[in-house]
């Protein structure tokens, strides 16, 4: 099984030229990786680029996610974004219950999971991010689930490698899937352990996957442990 390597760009970088030029490098320099599935998730507005073929096209480990997804398919929600409307943009994935929409949109377990139901029934999968284990309910069973502890989110301060495979072990035994991310202050250095030692699938990665240089170190630090 290839390591999952998922990009949350949230809110960046400002401009469309800019993503572009962090997209292209980031497809020209993981060519010849072979053990990472890589998933890029932008911002919206900039899904219909770089879903173009003229991007993905010719790549087989890079694909695209969305940061969240409505429930609904269609209708007046002003503002929401269908998780077919993300399909037909590209999309193989999309992020759910980020703790930054769950702390900024006052998101709730009961809208996660109504997300999480819309994305499945359109071939979406949905990446369920949680930081405590009552975030995880039946439902959740054989996601793909992102550990995401919130002193380690955006802060430099990752989880100590015991602390993290306690919980990829407990979050295995509820959701009955060893599909589990580690994401919090992963960079280059530190992001192999989390797949090496502690056992992870794969990693969520947020502010390093900007910097179009030191992630693609820490993809070939990865992609060599195979
Ligand atoms: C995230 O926001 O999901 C995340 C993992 O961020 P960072 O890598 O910047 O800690």
């Amino acid at each position: 099984m290839k390591t999952l390597i998922v990009a949350n760009w949230k809110m960046n970088p400002e401009t469309l030229a800019k993503a572009k030029k962090l997209f292209n490098k980031v497809k020209q320099g993981t060519k010849r990786v072979k053990c990472v599935e890589l998933v890029i998730c932008p911002p919206f507005v900039y899904l219909p680029i770089l879903g173009a073929s003229a991007f993905v096209k010719g790549f087989g480990g890079l694909r695209l996610g969305s940061q969240d997804c409505f429930w609904e398919g269609k209708g007046a929600f002003t503002g929401e974004i269908s998780p077919q409307m993300l399909k037909n943009l590209g999309c193989q994935y999309a992020i759910i219950g980020h703790s930054e929409r769950r702390k900024n949109q006052k998101e709730t377990d009961e809208m996660i999971e109504k997300k999480i139901r819309g994305a499945k029934r359109v071939g979406l999968k949905p990446i369920l991010c949680v930081d405590r284990l009552s975030q995880i309910s039946q439902n959740s069973k054989g996601l793909i689930i992102a550990y995401e502890p919130l002193f380690a989110i955006g802060t430099g301060r990752p989880c100590t490698l015991a602390k993290a495979e306690r919980m990829r072990k407990e979050i295995q035994k509820r959701a009955g899937t060893n599909k589990i991310l580690y994401g919090g202050s992963v960079n280059s250095e530190n992001a192999r352990d989390y797949i090496k030692k502690a056992g992870f699938a794969g990693i969520l990665v947020g502010g390093v996957s900007l910097k179009a240089k030191e992630f693609l170190q820490l993809i070939k630090n990865i992609d060599f442990l195979a």
